[in-house]
C-alpha cells in the first residue's frame, strides 16, 4: 500500500507536485497518468525517498521509505534507464546489488530468468538494447521480492512482445497481492493492464479510482443510430432534449439519451431502426478531455504529450 498525503514539491518557482493525496491499494495494477511535466516522476521519486517533499508525506506499507530496515523487500522501482557500468554484465550488476542488501545469488538467477535475460546475463551490459536495459531495470526492481513495485514508463523501448510480457508481469505481480504503480503514456496499454487509475495534471490530482468509472465520467455518451426514417427520428429525439448530429444520410449520433430510451421512442412512433450502437468511450478520449487544461505546452496538436511517445530519457 502506498499512501500519499497532501504531498507537494517545489523547485524554485515551479510547484511540480501540488497537494497530492491518493492511495494505491494492493492486489491490482494502478496506472499513473498525466501529460508530460505533470509531476509523475517527481511523485515517484518522493515515494522512493529519493526526493524530499516540500510539504506533506508519503508512506510505503505504513512507513516512510527511509524508515524501512530492508527497503528492497518493501519497494522496488524502475525509475529511469539505469546507468550501469557498460563493461559490467547484468549478472554482476545484480549480484553486487544483491550482496550489499543481503540477498543471495539464487535470487539473482531467479530474477534474470523472470525477465528473460538468462542467455545474455553474462554479456557486457554496454551491448544491451534499450529493451534489454529495461528488462534489467525490472530485474533490479524485483530483486528484493518487494511487496510494492513502481515502474516509470516500463514499456519504453520494448517491442510488441516485450509490451505484452510487461502487461502479464504486472498483472501477475498484482495477482500475488502486491501493490503495483505504473506510469505510461500508452493509453491503449493502460486500458488493458490497469484496474485503478490516478490522473494528475500540473501537479494536481485530477482523478483517482476505477478505470471504468474514470472513462464513464470523463467521456461523452454517444449513441450511433441508423434508420431509413432518420428525419422523423431526429425530430422525436430533439423534442426529448437530445443533441443530434448527422453523420450520413441515414445515420445520426445522439447525445443526451441512452440507447434503450432511443429504441423505446422509435418503437412508440413506429420508426424503424437498422442499428443502435452505444459508442465505447476510450481511455484516450477520457484522458484528453480531463487533461486538456493541464497540458503545459499545447504545441498545435498536443505535441508535448506525443513527444513522450519517443524515447524520453
Ligand atoms: P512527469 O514525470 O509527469 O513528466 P516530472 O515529475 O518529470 O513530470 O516534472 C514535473 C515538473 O517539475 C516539470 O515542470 C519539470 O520541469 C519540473 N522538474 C522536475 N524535476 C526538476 C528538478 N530537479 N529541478 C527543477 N524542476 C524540475
Amino acid at each position: 500500500m502506498i499512501e500519499v498525503n497532501s504531498l507537494s514539491k517545489r523547485y524554485g518557482d515551479k510547484l511540480a507536485v501540488d497537494s497530492l493525496t491518493f492511495t494505491v491499494r494492493p492486489g491490482v495494477v494502478t496506472g499513473f497518468l498525466g501529460p508530460n511535466g505533470a509531476g509523475k516522476s517527481t511523485t515517484m521519486r518522493m515515494i522512493m525517498g529519493l526526493d524530499r517533499p516540500t510539504s506533506g508525506s508519503v508512506t510505503v506499507n505504513g512507513r516512510p521509505h527511509a524508515q524501512h530496515v530492508a527497503p528492497l523487500h518493501e519497494i522496488g522501482a524502475l525509475l529511469e534507464a539505469k546507468s550501469i557500468h557498460p563493461g559490467r554484465s547484468a549478472y554482476h550488476h545484480l549480484r553486487a546489488l544483491a550482496a550489499s542488501n543481503g540477498i543471495g545469488a539464487e535470487r539473482v538467477l531467479e530474477v534474470i530468468d523472470l525477465v528473460g535475460l538468462s542467455e545474455v546475463a553474462r554479456k557486457r551490459a554496454g551491448a544491451f538494447s534499450l529493451g534489454m536495459g529495461q528488462r534489467l531495470g525490472i530485474a533490479t526492481a524485483l530483486l528484493g521480492d518487494p511487496k510494492v513495485v513502481i515502474l516509470d514508463e516500463p514499456v519504453n523501448g520494448l517491442d510488441p512482445e516485450g509490451v505484452l510480457w510487461i502487461r502479464n508481469l504486472l498483472k501477475g505481480l498484482a495477482a500475488q497481492g502486491r501493490t503495483v504503480l505504473v506510469s505510461s503514456h500508452l493509453m491503449s496499454e493502460m486500458a488493458v493492464t490497469a484496474e485503478d487509475l490516478i490522473v494528475i495534471g500540473r501537479g494536481r490530482l485530477l482523478s483517482a479510482g476505477r478505470i471504468g468509472e474514470f472513462i464513464a465520467r470523463s467521456s461523452s455518451r454517444r449513441v450511433r443510430v441508423r434508420s431509413p426514417q432518420v428525419a422523423r427520428l431526429r425530430e422525436l429525439l430533439l423534442a426529448d432534449g437530445a443533441t443530434v448530429s448527422g453523420i450520413e444520410p441515414d445515420v445520426i449520433d445522439v447525445e443526451g439519451l441512452d440507447a434503450p430510451k432511443i429504441g423505446e421512442r422509435a418503437a412508440d412512433a413506429g420508426v424503424v431502426l437498422h442499428e443502435l450502437v452505444p459508442e465505447e468511450a476510450s481511455l484516450e478520449e477520457a484522458f484528453m478531455r480531463i487533461t486538456k487544461d493541464s497540458v503545459e505546452y499545447h504545441g498545435g496538436s498536443g505535441a508535448s504529450f506525443a513527444a513522450k511517445g519517443g524515447v524520453r530519457r
